[in-house]
C-alpha cells in the first residue's frame, strides 16, 4: 500500500532524475488535519458580477486573504472564477485569460474553482454553449495543473447563488485539503438548503452515523473520519469480520453490529440498533461491497448474483426501510460508495460495474424521495485507492493504474472518507442526487 515511487521522486536525487528522464512527478498531497488553515496564501476571486462581489465578501468573513485582482508575482492559494452570468462563449475570454495570467503564481497544492450555472434546460443555444464550455475548460485545466494543484467546479441551479449555504459548503470543500484527491469534477447545488457548521473542525457533532463494511479498508477509514468530525457511530460488517469490527468500534468509541447487509431484515436491524444504542440515526453510509471478477464469457450465477445482491440490491432494500422509518426523518443523509468502474467500465467487471452504475441510478432516483424530508442521498465514485485490494494487483499493472490520473498517484482511503464526511454534513444540505468522483481525474474512460 506504499507508493514508493512518489516517495522517491520527492527526494532530492529522485526529483532530478525523474525530471531529466521526463517521468511522472506526483506531488505529496496536502491532506486535512483539524486546525490547519483552509488555504495557504491569498484567494483571487475573478469576475465582475454581483455574485462575485458577494462571494468575495463572504470569503473575507472566513478570514481568508481575498483579492479581486491578482498582484503580479504574489504566490496564490486559490483562484475562483465566478462565471454565473455567461450568455455567449465569447463571455469566457475575459475571466479565463485573467485567471491564466495568475496560474504560474499558484502555490503547490493550490486550487482553481469555477462557479457557474448548468447548461441543461437552458433555451438559448448561445448561453447553453457558454455554460457547457466551462465543463471542457475546467476539465482541461485540471489536466494542466501540477504540484498537487486541483481544479473543480460548482454548478448553481436556479434559485441558488454563490452565497447559498451549500454553494459555500461546496466551495469550502474544494478549497480545503479535504478534497485533495478530487480533481476535474463538478458538483451541482440544487437547492439553497444547508448550513455551514458552527465548528468547521467538527461538522458532524451530535449526529449518529451507520457505516457498512466498516471492519477494514475504506469503511474503517470512513468510521475514523466521521468520528473525528464529531459523529457517533454504528459499525456494520459480517460476523466473520467480528474481531476486526470490534477493534475499529473500540478505536472510534462506536457500537458494532454484526450483520450481513444482504439479509432481508438488514435495514430494520440497523434502525433498531441505532435507536436502542444511540436514540437516533442521521447518516447511513453504504460502503460494503465485493468484487468477483471474471470475463463475461466465464461468468457464473454465483459470481454475478453475489455482486449484484451485496453491492446494489442490499442498498435498495435498506433504503426502503430507512425511508419508511419514523426516526430517520430529520434531515437524513445517505451516501453510497460507487466506483469509476461503473462510469467507464472495466474489463472483467461486468457484474461489479453493473452494480456500481446501479448505485448511481438509485441515488439519482431516490433523491426526490429524501428531499421531501429535507434529506439527501449522494454517491462517491472512487478511482484507484491504495487499499489491500489494490495492493494485490500485479506490480506492473498497479504501477500503470495508479499513475493514470491527473495527480499521477493513487488516492488514500482518507480521500474517499473526507468526501463522504462532507456529503453527510449540513453544509451539503442542498446537494442531492449527485455522484462525485474521488479519482484524481482518472484519465481512462469518462
Ligand atoms: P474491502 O474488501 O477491504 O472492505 C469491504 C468490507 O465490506 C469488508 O470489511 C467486508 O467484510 C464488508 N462486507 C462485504 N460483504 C458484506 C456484507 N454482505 N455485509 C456486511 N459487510 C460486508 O474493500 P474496500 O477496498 O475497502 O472497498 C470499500 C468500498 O469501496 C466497496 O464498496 C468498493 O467496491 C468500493 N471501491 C473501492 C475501490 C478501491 O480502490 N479499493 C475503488 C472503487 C470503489
Amino acid at each position: 500500500m506504499t507508493d514508493t515511487y512518489t516517495q522517491l521522486v520527492n527526494s532530492g536525487a529522485g526529483r532530478n532524475l525523474a525530471r531529466k528522464l521526463g517521468l511522472p512527478q506526483p506531488a505529496v498531497l496536502r491532506r486535512y488535519q483539524p486546525g490547519q488553515p483552509l488555504v495557504v496564501g491569498p484567494v483571487v476571486v475573478v469576475g465582475n458580477s454581483p455574485a462575485a462581489d458577494s462571494l468575495a465578501t463572504e470569503l473575507l468573513s472566513w478570514d481568508l486573504d481575498v483579492r479581486r485582482h491578482a498582484v503580479p508575482a504574489e504566490k496564490l492559494g486559490a483562484i475562483i472564477l465566478v462565471l454565473d452570468e455567461l450568455e455567449h462563449p465569447a463571455d469566457l475570454e475575459q475571466p479565463v485569460l485573467s485567471a491564466a495570467g495568475s496560474l504560474r503564481d499558484l502555490r503547490a497544492g493550490g486550487r482553481v474553482i469555477t462557479v457557474s450555472r448548468p447548461a441543461a434546460g437552458v433555451s438559448s443555444p448561445a448561453a447553453a454553449a457558454a455554460r457547457q464550455g466551462v465543463d471542457g475548460f475546467l476539465r482541461s485545466l485540471a489536466k494542466e495543473l501540477r504540484a498537487g494543484a486541483t481544479a473543480n467546479g460548482v454548478l448553481l441551479s436556479d434559485g441558488t447563488t454563490t452565497t447559498s449555504p451549500s454553494a459555500l459548503g461546496a466551495i469550502r470543500f474544494f478549497l480545503s485539503s479535504r478534497s485533495a484527491f478530487v480533481d476535474g469534477q463538478f458538483l451541482t447545488v440544487s437547492s439553497p438548503d444547508g448550513a455551514l457548521p458552527a465548528n468547521t473542525d467538527r461538522p458532524l457533532e451530535g449526529k449518529v452515523a451507520a457505516v457498512t463494511g466498516a471492519a477494514r479498508g475504506i469503511g474503517a477509514q470512513i468510521a475514523r473520519t466521521l468520528h473525528r468530525d464529531g459523529a457517533m457511530l454504528v459499525l456494520v460488517d459480517i460476523p466473520a469480520a467480528g474481531d476486526q469490527l470490534a477493534a475499529v468500534a473500540n478505536e472510534v468509541r462506536g457500537t458494532a453490529l454484526q450483520l450481513d447487509i444482504s439479509g432481508a431484515d438488514a435495514g430494520a436491524r440497523i434502525l433498531e440498533h441505532a435507536a436502542q444504542r444511540h436514540g437516533r440515526l442521521d447518516i447511513v453510509v453504504h460502503n460494503a461491497g465485493i468484487t468477483r471478477d471474471k470475463l463475461l464469457a466465464n461468468m457464473d450465477h454465483s459470481r454475478w448474483n453475489s455482486v449484484i445482491n451485496i453491492n446494489i440490491a442490499a442498498q435498495l432494500r435498506i433504503n426502503e426501510a430507512l425511508l419508511a422509518a419514523d426516526h430517520f426523518r430529520s434531515s437524513p443523509r445517505i451516501v453510497s460508495v460507487a466506483s469509476t468502474s461503473g462510469i467507464a467500465g472495466n474489463r472483467g467487471q461486468t457484474n461489479y460495474a453493473a452494480s456500481k452504475a446501479g448505485v448511481m441510478g438509485m441515488v439519482r432516483a431516490t433523491a426526490p424521495l429524501l428531499a421531501a424530508s429535507g434529506g439527501t442521498i449522494n454517491a462517491v465514485a472512487p478511482g484507484f485507492i491504495e487499499t489491500e485490494m489494490t495492493a494485490r494487483i500485479p506490480f506492473a499493472v498497479r504501477e500503470v493504474a495508479r499513475r493514470l490520473n491527473s495527480l499521477q498517484q493513487g488516492g488514500l482511503p482518507a480521500d474517499v472518507a473526507e468526501t463522504i464526511a462532507f456529503l453527510a454534513s449540513d453544509a451539503a444540505g442542498g446537494i442531492n442526487g449527485e455522484v462525485l468522483r474521488v479519482c484524481g481525474q482518472n484519465l481512462v474512460g469518462a
